[in-house]
């Protein structure tokens, strides 16, 4: 089968770190360009943007959007437009009602939409939702807490809006939750806290649940310098389940039956996801954990805290 010809737009940290490695490693992509305004990679044709890369009469099939939430929107569009397969870092856009038109344009074109979640790409993910799909949940706790200056150093956009602050990591849990657990969630309460100096939140808690009235709560925190956590603990009747690692590792009562994490799969898996829907004609966009979000910032209760710099 011939090879996708993809580009990269936005050659940023995600795509230095896990787009470029994870397309070097398969044999269904040619990567033929990148278009970023500030960066080129090495023996690839580069462009400062993605309609100078259309200009320029390079050969393409689809690309892969690695630029923040911010102005995503636009650039899927004019990709669409050009009859370009489309594959979205998350969060997928910068509002739920864009993503959706970008659904609609994508599906009057003929062309695939992949509004990607790489955290459901991780090992455990998959494992832990048959597991609790045949066990009775009692109550899930979140628990998302890192170092915003470890692993965002100089991203100023992740503070504006749209930029969506600790929701940046949060929205990953919430991707792992809408997929592990068996019924849609639903927010019920949020409170924000906004550094005085930030339009993003630097923590939200969450109360969540479900139609069968299940607690669950969610702790994201960009101040954790100790310890850093990404786990899901889920309560069953039988036992407890802990899903950490980001869904690299798995443990049932007690016991830990995956851990992985050493050996990159999300992205080698996202990508196969991503050739099988171009290959197969559908699109793949579940908004659901980008709706949560949006739920915290309209029903969250919003507190300013102290002032946040680098
Ligand atoms: P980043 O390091 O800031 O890279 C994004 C790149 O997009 C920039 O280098 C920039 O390249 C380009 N860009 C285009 N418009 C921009 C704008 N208005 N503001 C800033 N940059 C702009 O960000 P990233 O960490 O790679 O994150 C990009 C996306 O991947 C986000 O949606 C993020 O949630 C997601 N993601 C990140 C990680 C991670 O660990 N960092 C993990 C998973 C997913 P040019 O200046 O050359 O155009």
């Amino acid at each position: 089968m011939a090879p996708i010809r993809i580009a990269i737009v936005g050659l940023g940290k995600i795509a230095r770190d896990q787009h470029l490695p994870a397309l070097g490693r398969s044999a269904d992509y040619d990567l033929v360009a990148i278009a970023s305004r500030n960066a080129a990679a090495d023996e690839i044709p580069s462009f400062a943007t993605l309609d100078e890369l259309l200009g320029s009469g390079i050969a393409l099939d689809a690309v892969s959007l690695c630029t923040p939430p911010q102005g995503r929107h636009a650039i899927a569009r004019a990709a669409i437009a050009a009859g370009l397969h489309v594959m979205l870092e998350k969060p997928p856009g910068a509002s739920v009602s864009e993503v959706l038109d970008l659904a609609d344009a994508a599906a009057a074109k003929g062309v695939s939409l992949f509004a990607s979640w790489h955290t459901r790409a991780a090992p455990a993910i998959e494992p832990a939702r048959s597991l609790l799909a045949g066990r009775t949940i009692e109550s899930v706790s979140i628990v998302w807490r890192e170092d915003v200056r470890r692993w965002h150093p100089g991203q100023d956009w992740i503070w504006e809006p749209a930029g969506m602050g600790v929701f940046d990591p949060g929205i990953n849990a919430l991707s792992a939750a809408t997929r592990i657990l068996p019924r849609a969630l639903f927010l019920e309460a949020a409170e924000l806290s906004f550094p005085e100096n930030r339009a993003a939140p630097i923590a939200a808690q969450l109360r969540l649940s479900d139609a069968a009235r299940t607690p669950i709560s969610a702790d994201f925190d960009w101040r954790e310098t100790g310890p850093q956590s990404w786990d899901i603990h889920v309560a069953t009747k039988e036992g407890p389940v802990l899903l950490s690692k980001g869904g690299a590792a798995l443990a049932v009562d007690g016991e830990t039956v995956i851990d992985g994490g050493e050996i990159e799969v999300e992205y080698p898996n996202l990508y196969a996801h991503f050739a099988d829907l171009v290959r197969g004609g559908r699109s793949d966009v579940d908004l659901a954990p980008l709706r949560l979000v949006a739920d915290a910032f309209m029903l969250g209760r919003r507190r300013s805290v102290e002032s946040f710099s680098e």
